[in-house]
């Protein structure tokens, strides 16, 4: 009997085209993606005989192009790419580098993430590219086997998005020189999935579902214990709600008790205002940021986008409630929503100035492809950009009422610089740093002072802060690329999506989902 030909796999998170066309690349990136460090902790070290070897690649952080020669055909082996957690503004670096690997040889090329579960990708079947519909444990073993016997599906995950119970194995960790490039040891853990709420601008419900879904406590700790032992310093709890995850106590608990003393970042809602006692918990367990989606001061604005959960009265009460802990409150922003004008928006900065959370961030109201907004957007007309690159809530995507283009985008900038004055940032550190010291205070100051800095610098430079990393490095860009995306795709923009409908199975977990009845008001 002829012995299975082994199975390469490259799994690689693509990066995305910069304003200036260039590919996004960072000589230090801010967090290993964690999807990928998932899928290599899915893939087993055979399929059916045939033995597999796993690469892993973050784009972001590749300032050089090596790893471009693996992305193509190796005699003897066969050769999966496995273009990973691409969203809507990653999906054209994606194809190219789809398109990149076929002309190479490559015989087997899949792309799963954001954009293909949540938007109608029919446009782009048929042309030597897979999409995985659905959560990677729903399909990955199946995307693995049709490899190994040299042929992958159209499509995978059309039955449904989301598996109903997690059980996957502790995450592998990066090794230590991937981590070197970033610039703090960190790693993204995913304990938990779903957000009950109906946000409509949100991609999260769409993604993940309205349904709070958790693997084992045991899973998360074995997970954390892995990454402590491969050089870890701080873990993002990547879950969207962490306040509404049901076994929440019961991982902190254990944290506390199997002594794991690595520093964390969480993010909740706002409805943590009622949760003291778990605040409490968070910061023994070792939290030193919360980051919260207050998004507006504005009810009227919050109301329309269906954030009804959001009271704008009690965010101060959540920078005491941190702050009594020991915790960074983190504060997310969003700018131009509908009702906003130029006068809302600075009344807004000044108000979440006196407010005085740690940090804030602040992105651009985007109807993201997939979610309810963009939907409705894309119906009305709304929408006046067809370059799904610039969908990355930095950019004016749609018309607004009553903000022009260029001053929605100044006044995100002038936000940044407002509220990281030098004074200010020093007072905060010097407040953070009078508290109490203990293992998460290191966390908890460069987290005030490095967002500070990064916010500071990349306003200036007319960046966002968070687009990926730090100290950008500019080498290939996507006109490289254009004509190998021409002839395999016959365009140069993919055309706008509209969205993927739920399946039936999807909508039965979404039903599920709890929502807290004193929260809906
Ligand atoms: S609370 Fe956050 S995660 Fe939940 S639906 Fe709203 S924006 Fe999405």
């Amino acid at each position: 009997m002829a012995r299975p030909v082994p199975l390469r796999i490259v799994l690689l998170k693509p990066s995305k085209y910069g304003v200036d066309g260039y590919v996004e690349r960072f000589r230090w990136g801010f967090m290993p993606n964690s999807t990928l460090s998932y899928l290599k902790s899915l893939t087993p070290a055979a399929v059916d005989g045939a033995p597999c070897e796993v690469a892993t690649v973050d784009e972001y952080v590749h300032t050089d192009l090596a790893y471009l020669a693996q992305l193509a055909h190796t005699p003897g082996k066969r050769t999966l790419l496995a273009l990973v957690a691409v969203q809507s503004h990653q999906l054209h670096r994606a194809l190219d580098l789809a398109a990149l690997a076929l002309s190479r040889g490559v015989e087997n090329v899949v792309l799963g993430g954001p954009h293909p579960m949540t938007c109608d990708t029919t446009a782009l079947h048929g042309r030597g590219v897979s999409f995985a519909l659905a959560e990677a444990e729903v399909i990955w073993p199946a995307i693995l086997r049709d490899a190994v016997e040299g042929e992958l599906l159209p499509t995978y995950g059309e039955d449904g998005r989301w598996q109903a119970r997690l059980d996957p194995p502790p995450l592998l960790p990066p090794s230590r020189r991937d981590l070197r490039r970033y610039a703090v040891p960190m790693l993204g853990v995913y304990p938990a999935r779903g957000c009950p709420y109906t946000c409509n601008f949100c991609s999260v419900i769409k993604i993940a579902g309205r349904a709070m879904r958790s693997q084992p406590v045991a899973t998360t700790i074995a997970t954390l214990k892995a990454a402590v032992a491969a050089g870890v310093r701080l873990v993002m709890f990547t879950s969207d709600n962490f306040n509404k995850y049901p076994e929440v106590s019961a991982l902190l608990t254990a944290m506390i008790e199997e002594g794991i003393r690595l520093p964390f970042f969480v993010q909740c809602d706002t409805q943590i205002v009622r949760q003291e006692e778990l605040v409490a918990l968070l910061a023994r367990a070792g939290c030193f940021q919360m980051f919260v989606g207050v998004e507006s001061f504005s009810r009227e604005a919050l109301h329309a986008a269906h954030k009804l959960q959001n009271h704008p009265e009690q965010y101060a009460r959540i920078v005491e409630l941190c702050r009594a802990h020991g915790i960074t409150s983190h504060f997310s922003n969003i700018l131009g929503f509908p009702t906003d004008t130029e006068a809302a928006i600075r009344e807004h900065a000044a108000t979440l100035a006196a407010l005085g959370p740690d940090v804030a961030s602040f992105y651009i109201l985007t109807p993201i492809p997939g979610t309810e907004q963009y939907e409705d957007f894309l119906t009305r007309g709304l929408i006046t950009e067809a370059n799904l690159d610039r969908f990355d809530a930095t950019a004016v995507t749609w018309r607004h009422p009553h903000l022009a283009p260029d001053r929605l985008v100044e006044l995100l900038y002038r936000c940044y610089r407002e509220f990281y004055t030098g004074r200010q940032v020093l007072a905060r550190l010097a407040a953070y740093a009078r508290g109490r010291r203990d293992f998460r205070t290191v966390a908890g100051l460069l987290g005030i002072g490095g967002y500070a800095v990064q916010s500071r610098l990349a306003a200036a430079r007319r960046t966002h802060p968070m687009a990926g990393g730090t100290a950008r490095v500019c080498r290939d860009r996507a006109a490289d690329y254009l004509p190998l995306r021409r002839r395999r795709f016959g365009f140069d923009l993919a055309p706008l999506p509209r969205n993927l409908a739920l399946t039936t199975a999807d909508q039965e977990i979404n039903r599920h989902a709890k929502l807290p009845v004193a929260t809906t008001a």
